[in-house]
């Protein structure tokens, strides 16, 4: 069993679309084992996306992440790191395939939805960044 960190971004907590997002989530075996609603400062948007920071859409990438509430989520499951990134799509909605949550609900490649971890290293980096232990169920 793995863990992985999963955000439903500005973008889709702000169209009403978090439960079915989870209802996706849940609906691929996938459990979601810690989940809170919060608003990110700047400071952490930077943080938290600093290996991208010296991409032309660094900023704006951090103003859209705290431009709304957001939802972080803990998520469990077999191979959930790569499972989850199959389920959220390609970055590019346009790119992603069908039924995946991107290709559903992005907007565009910034406005894509949700944020999943890459690698099973980020994603204890990512979680730890969120959570504390006694806030994560079952781990
Ligand atoms: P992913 O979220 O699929 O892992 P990246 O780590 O490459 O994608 O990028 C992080 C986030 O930055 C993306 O989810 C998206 O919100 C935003 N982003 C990525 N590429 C672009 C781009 N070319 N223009 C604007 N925003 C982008
Ligand atoms: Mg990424």
């Amino acid at each position: 069993m793995e863990l992985t960190l999963s955000i439903i971004k500005p973008d889709a907590v702000s169209r009403n679309l978090t439960g079915q997002i989870n209802s996706l989530i849940e609906k691929n075996n996938i459990k979601i084992v810690a989940q809170k609603m919060i608003r990110l400062s700047i400071d952490d948007a930077k943080t938290f996306y600093g290996v991208h920071k010296e991409r032309a859409f660094f900023e704006d990438l951090c103003s859209y992440m705290i431009s709304g509430p957001i939802v972080v989520q803990v998520l469990k499951g077999k191979s959930v790191v790569s499972k989850y990134r199959d389920l959220m799509g390609a970055t590019n909605p346009e790119n992603a395939e069908e039924n995946t949550i991107r290709k559903l609900y992005g907007l565009s490649v910034e406005e894509n939805s949700v944020h999943g971890s890459d690698s099973k290293e980020n994603s204890k980096v990512e979680i730890d960044f969120f959570f504390s232990k006694r806030e994560i169920f079952n781990l």
